[in-house]
C-alpha cells in the first residue's frame, strides 16, 4: 500500500516544487515506484519533469472537473510518472464549489493507484484554499519545506491550524511526514538561527538532511530535468539523494546503495 505525501506550505518560493521533483526522482533512483501529481496551476512540476504543460492530453484539471480517466492523464517519464497540471486548474476552485465531495475529488481520483506506487506526491499551490484542502484530504502525510530566511516561521501556525481542522473534520488520519529546510546557507547566522528555531517548533520532525542553496537546483527546471539528471554531482543532487534515503529509512525500510 503506497503512501500519499502532500508537499505543502502556503508561502510561494520556499522550495515545494524543487523538493517535489527532486525528491521524487531520487526515490525512483532507489527503485521506488513514484507517481507525482502536479496540483499547482503554475505547473512547474509538470515542466520540471520535461512534460509539456500546454499539451492537449488530459491534465489534473480534466480529471477533477470533467471526470477524465486519471490513468489516461498519467505521463510516464524516466524519473517518475506524472499527472500534469496547467493554468486551467486556477479556475477549478470555483467550479468545484458546487460539486459533491468537493474536498475529496483528488482523493477519489488517486484511489486506484495506491497499490501501483510506493509514493504518490502532490505538489500544492501556495495557498490554503480548496485545492490544498483536496491535497490534505488525499494525503496520508504532509511534507513541509521551510526556506531558511527571516520570515520562515511566519504562516506555519496558519498551516498547522489548517491541518488540525482537517484532522478533526475531513481526514482524521493525516500526519506530519517531516519538515525539510531548504535554501540553507551555512555561511550565514540567519540560516543557522532559522534551522534551530524550526527544530524547536517541530521536535523530531525536521530532517537531518538540509537542502543547500545551489544554483544547479534552479537551473535544472529550464532543462526539463531533475537535478540528479542535470548535474548528478552537484550539492543539490547529493542533498536530495540523502533526503530520499532519510525519508525511506524513516518509513522503516533499509536503503541499499548500489
Ligand atoms: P515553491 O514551489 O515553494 O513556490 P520553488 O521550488 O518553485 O518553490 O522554488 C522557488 C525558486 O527558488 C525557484 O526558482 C527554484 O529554482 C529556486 N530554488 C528552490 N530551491 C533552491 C535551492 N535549494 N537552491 C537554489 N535555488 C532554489
Ligand atoms: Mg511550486
Amino acid at each position: 500500500m503506497g503512501k500519499t505525501i502532500a508537499i505543502v506550505n502556503q508561502k510561494g518560493g520556499v522550495g515545494k516544487t524543487t523538493t517535489c521533483v527532486n525528491l521524487a526522482a531520487a526515490l525512483k533512483a532507489l527503485d521506488r515506484r513514484i507517481l507525482v501529481c502536479d496540483f499547482d496551476p503554475q505547473a512547474n512540476t509538470t515542466s520540471g519533469f520535461g512534460v509539456d504543460k500546454t499539451a492537449s492530453s488530459p491534465s489534473i484539471y480534466d480529471v477533477l472537473i470533467d471526470d477524465a480517466d486519471c490513468r489516461k492523464a498519467i505521463v510516464p517519464t524516466v524519473w517518475a510518472d506524472v499527472i500534469p497540471s496547467n493554468k486551467a486548474l486556477a479556475g477549478a476552485t470555483v467550479e468545484m464549489i458546487g460539486m459533491s465531495r468537493r474536498e475529496y475529488l483528488l482523493k477519489d481520483a488517486l484511489a486506484p493507484f495506491h497499490e501501483e506506487y510506493d509514493y504518490i506526491f502532490v505538489d500544492c499551490p501556495p495557498s490554503l484554499e480548496l485545492l490544498t484542502l483536496n491535497a490534505l484530504c488525499a494525503a496520508d502525510t504532509i511534507l513541509v519545506p521551510v526556506q531558511c530566511e527571516y520570515y520562515a516561521l511566519e504562516g506555519l501556525s496558519d498551516l498547522l491550524s489548517t491541518i488540525r481542522i482537517v484532522k478533526r473534520s475531513l481526514n482524521p488520519d493525516i500526519d506530519l511526514e517531516g519538515v525539510v529546510l531548504t535554501m540553507f546557507d551555512g555561511r550565514t547566522n540567519l540560516s543557522m538561527q532559522v534551522a534551530e528555531e524550526v527544530k524547536r517548533h517541530f521536535p523530531g520532525k525536521v530532517y537531518a538532511t538540509v537542502i543547500p542553496r545551489n544554483v544547479r537546483l534552479s537551473e535544472a527546471p529550464s532543462h526539463g530535468k531533475p537535478v540528479t539528471a542535470y548535474d548528478g554531482l552537484s550539492r543539490g543532487a547529493e542533498a536530495y539523494r540523502a533526503l530520499a534515503e532519510e525519508l525511506v529509512e524513516k518509513n522503516g525500510y533499509a536503503v541499499t546503495r548500489v
